[in-house]
């Protein structure tokens, strides 16, 4: 019998009310034997927290609204609910690193679900890593933080995901030991793949958040059709897996089948291949080393083609905008990040075109790019600093 079997896993689930955390909370419904949560939290969205309370019972439910919070307080009072509600941000890190809990999903967007995904990682949790936003803008330091802990670190961005399952189980970021050579990251290409440079300057948000194969939330969706998540994900990867910038490739692969690759010295190339449903790498991540049923229909190979081409830095700047980022160093990648999550609020809300996402992030690069910047402190200043230039900039964009 194996350990699993005995002991269930106590899951905390950051972000647990969005896309990635329904789809866990998907996957965990299948193994009530395997998984008891601790602590579900959300921001603003009371009907689905409520809801998940009622089918989850976990311990603590987190509202960061203060408003969703006292809405769901009442809500599971009247329901004879015996979760307990918390609020506020520092209730995220309360959760994410209690003693009970042994694995966090992070799965908030945006730099917001940094410092409780770092404390869970100081904390030595094994990690579940959806939120790639704790990469861009803390690599390092997040890495050095589960090196000295032992935590342990599992990638469900799906690309990510993919090369996990492709490189050696004992792969410890030494490319030459393990014979890697390369690693190639699969993009979509998004909804605007085939569109003319003007036609994307003028897309409207519905038209960027109606992605071909995903379903996600609209702040990665929007990412996804500017290439900036193909971006943010080159510098996950840099991360993730100790990979120097040139060994890190990008293919637009429409399909969205082979989720990413590894290329080996000898000439092999390594995929990792499935339906586009996020419930597998979060399965994969879930259940590790084990496999376990996540819900996933079977991919259907028959009468598919698999394409394959370069990605268009000219038509989609803010790929080029990344790598230009992760060659700067220091406070360059957390400055990008913060510039990219002020510019797609700002076109969601439709008070610009979405071509003033990468004008804006590159012109906030230019004013701020060159800082030191090492310790949470110095992140969190360069992150406030960004927003700080991208709003005003912004504010300067006709809509
Ligand atoms: P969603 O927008 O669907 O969900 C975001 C979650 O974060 C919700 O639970 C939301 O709460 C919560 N949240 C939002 N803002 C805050 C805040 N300031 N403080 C605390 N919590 C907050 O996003 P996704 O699930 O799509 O993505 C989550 C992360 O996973 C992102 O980093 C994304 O890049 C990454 N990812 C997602 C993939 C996908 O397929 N969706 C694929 C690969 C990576 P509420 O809704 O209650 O307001
Ligand atoms: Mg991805």
């Amino acid at each position: 019998m194996n350990a699993s079997a005995l002991k269930p896993r106590v899951l905390t689930v950051l972000g647990a009310t969005g896309t990635i955390g329904v789809n866990t909370l998907d996957v965990v419904a299948r193994h009530p034997e395997r998984f008891e949560i601790f602590a579900l939290t959300g921001a603003t969205q009371v009907d689905r927290m409520f809801e998940q309370c009622r089918a989850h019972r976990p311990r603590y439910a987190v509202m960061t609204e203060a408003t969703a919070a006292a809405q769901l307080r009442e809500r599971v009072a009247a329901a004879g609910l015996t979760v307990e509600v918390l609020e506020g941000s520092a209730a995220l890190t309360a959760v994410a690193t209690a003693p009970e809990v042994d694995t966090l999903m992070a799965a908030i967007v945006g730099a917001a679900g940094l410092p409780a995904t770092l404390a869970a990682a100081q904390a030595g949790k094994r990690i579940l890593l959806a939120n790639k936003e704790t990469l861009v803008v803390s690599g390092q330091l997040f890495m050095d933080a589960i090196a000295a802990s032992g935590a342990e670190l599992l990638p469900i961005d799906s690309e990510h995901n993919a090369i996990f399952q492709s490189l050696p189980r004992d792969f410890n970021g030494d490319f030459q030991q393990a014979g890697v050579k390369a690693l190639w990251l699969t993009a979509s290409g998004g909804p605007f793949r085939t569109l003319s440079a003007e036609a994307i300057a003028m897309a409207t948000p519905a038209q960027a958040v109606a992605h071909p194969n995903w379903v996600m939330g609209k702040k990665i969706s929007v990412d996804s059709a500017s290439l900036m998540n193909k971006g943010l994900e080159v510098i996950e990867a840099r991360w993730l897996f100790n990979a120097r910038p040139e060994q890190i490739k990008v293919v637009v692969h429409p399909q969205s089948i082979v989720h990413s690759m590894v290329e080996y010295a000898d000439g092999s190339v390594l995929a990792q291949m499935g339906t586009p449903d996020m419930r597998t790498p979060i399965a994969y991540a879930l259940g590790f080393p084990e496999r376990i049923e996540a819900g996933v229909s079977a991919l259907e190979l028959m009468g598919k083609q698999l394409t394959f081409e370069a990605p268009d830095t000219t038509r989609f700047p803010c790929l080029q905008l990344a790598f230009d980022a992760l060659a700067a160093g220091g406070n360059a990648s957390a400055v990008l990040n913060a510039a990219n999550e002020v510019a797609v609020a700002r076109f969601l809300d439709g008070a610009v075109p979405f071509s003033a996402i990468a004008a804006s992030i590159a012109h906030t690069l230019e004013a701020l790019a060159g800082g030191v910047a090492t310790t949470l402190e110095d992140l969190l200043d360069a992150d406030r600093q960004a927003r700080a230039v991208a709003e005003s900039y912004l504010n300067r964009v006709p809509a």
